[in-house]
């Protein structure tokens, strides 16, 4: 579905991603696990348009996309829910979620839609008038995802939902993944810091040192690489 060859990217003269490779099939749950400042971050915004990469292709479905614009990349399905405190804080979260579904005239399927994410996290909607601005840390990364999830991702990048987040809200948010995954179908990108839980949910993962890939495996087998054990897992 998605694929990215010899991707590199550049601030200025500083090159944040050196030539990477990857893939995500659809269906799949894939991790991009590393540590600060390594490139994860620079690798969804150069897919989703953000940043362009300097040389290097960005496929989706085939299709080269790395020259279009980052409305043209969401209009795709390819969706960012951005990391939880970017959500519009001024606006309630009903009105954050409309602003997610902005790009599209299908009434009937948004009003489903809206059931679906409040099925999905309850506690927005007893929190419907709620401004974004004044939810939990965890109630802010659910708007998120579910913002992006109205916009009807065919494949959803997730950048850091674990963030700043307590330990039981994670394991709440990333079993919402998984499900979102399995029952909508949705095709997941996920970009964590946070590699055990990232490692146990997702299907496959990359790691990522100083702007290159080092290490491709299933997730599985990441788990168990004794290398990734003592540099990201802490065991
Ligand atoms: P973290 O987990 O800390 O968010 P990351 O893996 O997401 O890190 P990036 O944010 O992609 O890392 O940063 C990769 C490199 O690019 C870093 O060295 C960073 O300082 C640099 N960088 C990121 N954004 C910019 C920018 N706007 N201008 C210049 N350099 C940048």
């Amino acid at each position: 579905m998605l694929e990215l060859k010899n991707v590199q990217t550049y601030y200025g003269n500083i090159q944040a991603l050196k030539g990477i490779n990857m893939e995500v099939r659809e269906g799949e749950i894939v991790t991009l696990i590393g540590a600060n400042g390594a490139g994860k971050t620079t690798t969804l915004m150069t897919i989703s348009g953000v940043v362009p990469p300097k040389s290097g292709e960005v496929l989706f479905e085939g299709t080269p996309i790395q020259k279009l614009s980052s409305e043209k990349i969401v209009k795709k399905g390819l969706i960012q829910a951005p990391e939880g405190r970017r959500i519009f804080p001024n606006m309630s979260v009903m009105e954050n979620l409309e602003m997610g579904a902005f790009l599209r005239n299908d009434k009937i399927i948004i009003k489903q839609d809206f059931d679906y994410v409040f099925d999905l996290f309850p506690r927005l909607a007893e929190r419907r008038a709620q401004l974004g601005g004044t939810l939990s840390g965890g109630e802010q990364q659910m708007l998120a995802i579910s913002r992006a999830l109205m916009a009807r991702p065919r494949l959803l990048l997730l950048d850091e939902p674990s963030l700043g987040l307590a330990p039981i809200i994670i394991t709440q948010i990333f079993e919402i993944i998984r499900k979102i995954n399995k029952e909508s179908n949705t095709t997941v990108f996920l970009v964590e810091q946070n590699a055990n839980q990232a490692l146990k949910l997702a299907h496959r993962g990359y790691v990522m040192e100083n702007g290159a890939i080092t290490l491709t495996d299933t997730a599985a087998n990441l788990l168990a690489n004794e290398a990734v054990k003592s540099a990201y897992l802490g065991i």
